[in-house]
């Protein structure tokens, strides 16, 4: 069964896809710049954990306050 993208709701493939940190959601999230997806979500450096992770677009907006820790990937 293919399994869809909580975000958007188009079909996740194997690859370009992530877990959210917060909700657990999974979501796409392109693994390389030149990947043909929408990004429906950012990543974001855990300063607590020094650990690279990625946040759901849903999530960013309900929680301001990790919008600094936001890295923008252009
Ligand atoms: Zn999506
Ligand atoms: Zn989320």
């Amino acid at each position: 069964m293919a399994e869809t993208c909580d975000v958007c709701g188009e079909p996740l493939g194997e690859e370009n896809v992530s877990r959210c940190l917060i909700c657990g959601r999974r979501f796409h999230m392109a693994w390389s710049t030149d990947a043909p997806v929408e990004n429906c979500g950012h990543a974001f450096f855990d300063e607590r954990s020094s650990a690279l992770g990625f946040i759901c677009s849903p999530c960013v907006d309900e929680n301001r306050e990790i919008g600094g820790s936001i890295i923008d990937m252009g």
